[in-house]
């Protein structure tokens, strides 16, 4: 692509005008492209006519609507960067994004209004707030409301500056779950060979482009929904039915509503699935769903299986990314990759990768576990304000380290063994929680498990599992014990196990290890 492109100008140069971009699953109200269109240009002038100058960053707090793109690919339109926030935050967590990433205006809607005012608060800056809904509400600061606005900013009044694809687009915040969330700086380069990859990806899938109809509950907070929502699916012209956040009944009934054919989840949302399959298949017309993709977190072959046998008309698909390689990956293409359980998929087609021993810094070849590093033109600039973190992230070559234990067979498939971060350090070994976790499920008796490190003077840490019963099971801690010792070296065996009645998971799916670790060694009852 042209070197001075901007990701907008980008996807919207791709012809799909006359058809239906977006659909408000709750409403009905949909967006085709021309008016997507339309409205990007009318809030890139809003912004313009606010002040807004390419560099300035502004946030966006608000669950997912059909304006959540739209203010995204205003603000990066105009050479601006969008920063995203995760709505369940505390006013305290969005207060120190907002001390991070400095942005001088925020969107949000009437709910959340008050959660962002009081995050400013506690600034030594004034934070300007735009409503993005029609909500009445008492007005609180420097508050305007976006309809108003469109009507009043005459158009084409934005003042232009040029927009290079080196230039940076999206300020994300890694999810934090392996420690402390950092900003991930994404350029437009970035963001446009993620685009051509899921253009690719998906044009490849049957050939009828711009035929599918994708239902979005993933978060477009996350890379995961702005990745693949809020600008990648644009430019392949397909009709995107929003939902405001996950509920199994909405998304069903959804899928029937506007006979969707692609549905990307989560492993959580899978396995409710699951359980849940007879009534669902009962109650819902899923005749029109033909793929289910599914990413940000490990995948294990009892779930994979488990959807197969639930849902044998749906091919499912696995996709593996971070934030730091602007959500893209790997991923497995056919029902048959997805039967090699445990994959993640093979290299996008832009990506290279190795595997790396993360001791002597020695490539290893293929079946050898090491951390997978991966290099290719949507892999991030670096952390916001970050030296530190960018140069042990990042080579001078480019290679970014994913900080995942992976390992690649003969055929090029990636299989994630765990994160480097969350092995379990038991006297000299690493035990991988995921793998204990795998096996956990495997027992008919489990519903879902998670295993965490457990503090000892003696070993270090030794794994213990947080296990959810399935109903009318009274499965004992010693008979989980001796299930996971006959199938593991000693020095995996779990030795402390806690039942719970549910394993919490961030919005990408993943095991919030850290919240069961407090709970574990604190005082309070399990
Ligand atoms: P932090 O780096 O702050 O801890 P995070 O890593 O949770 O945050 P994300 O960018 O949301 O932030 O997650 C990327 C990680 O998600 C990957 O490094 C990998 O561990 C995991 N992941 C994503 N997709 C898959 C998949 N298909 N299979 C296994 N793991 C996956």
């Amino acid at each position: 692509p042209n070197p001075s492109l901007d990701v907008t100008t980008f996807i919207s140069s791709q012809a799909h005008r006359g058809r239906i971009a977006f659909i408000d699953a709750s409403t009905g109200k949909n967006l085709t492209f021309s008016e997507l269109w339309r409205a990007v240009e009318s809030v890139g002038d809003c912004l313009s006519e606010m002040g807004i100058r390419k560099g300035h960053v502004v946030l966006l707090l608000s669950p997912n609507s059909i304006l959540f793109p739209v203010v995204c690919l205003s603000v990066m339109s105009l050479g601006a960067v969008i920063t995203t926030t995760n709505p369940l935050n505390t006013p305290g967590e969005i207060a120190k994004q907002i001390n991070d990433s400095n942005p001088v205006l925020a969107f949000t809607t009437s709910q959340l209004l008050p959660k962002i005012v009081s995050a400013a608060s506690s600034g030594s800056k004034k934070l300007p707030i735009v409503l993005m809904d029609e909500e009445r509400v008492d007005s609180v600061g420097d508050v305007r409301r976006l309809v108003e606005m469109m009507k009043k900013v005459p158009s084409g009044t934005r003042v232009m500056e040029r927009v290079d694809q080196d230039d940076t687009a999206t300020l994300l915040y890694s999810s934090g779950t392996t420690g402390i969330s950092k900003g991930v700086i994404s350029s437009h380069r970035n963001l446009i060979a993620m685009v051509q990859t899921i253009v690719n990806r998906f044009g490849s899938d049957d050939g009828s482009q711009g035929e599918q109809r994708f239902i979005c509950t993933v978060p477009m907070f996350h890379i995961y929904g702005l990745a693949a929502f809020a600008t990648g699916l644009l430019a392949y012209g397909s009709t995107i039915v929003v939902l405001s956040k996950f509920e199994m009944h909405e998304m069903m009934f959804s899928i029937g509503k506007y006979q969707a054919t692609y549905l990307p989840l989560v492993p959580p949302i899978l396995v409710a699935m699951i359980n849940g399959a007879d009534q669902i298949k009962a109650k819902y017309d899923l005749s029109s769903l033909h793929t289910v993709l599914c990413g940000g977190a490990p995948l294990s072959k009892e779930v994979t299986e488990g959807f197969m046998e639930k849902y044998p008309t749906v091919k499912i698909l696995q996709g593996y990314g971070l934030t730091e390689s602007t959500g893209i990956g790997a991923s497995t293409d056919t029902v048959e990759e997805s039967r090699r359980y445990g994959t993640a998929g093979k290299l996008s087609a832009s990506m290279e990768g190795r595997i790396v021993d993360s001791v002597t810094g020695q490539v290893l070849g293929p079946k050898h576990t090491g951390e997978l590093w991966l290099k290719g033109p949507s892999i991030m600039k670096g952390y916001f304000s970050n030296e530190e973190a960018t140069s042990s992230t990042l080579d001078s070559e480019g290679w970014l380290r994913t900080g995942d234990l992976c390992y690649i067979d003969e055929d090029g498939f990636i299989f994630v063994v765990d994160r480097l971060k969350e092995l379990i350090k038991y006297k000299g070994y690493q035990v991988p929680p995921a793998e204990l976790e795998a096996l956990l499920l495997t027992h008919p008796e489990i519903a879902d498990a998670a295993v965490i490190p457990f503090p000892d003077k003696e070993v270090g840490q030794f794994p213990m599992a947080y296990v959810v019963r399935k109903t009318k099971s009274f499965l004992s801690e010693k008979s989980i014990m001796e299930f996971v010792a006959k199938q593991v070296a000693p020095y995996k065996r779990i030795r402390k196990v806690a039942f719970v009645s549910s394993i919490p998971k961030n919005p990408s799916g993943k095991i919030l290890r850290k919240d069961l670790i407090k709970l574990a060694t604190s005082n309070s009852k399990l």
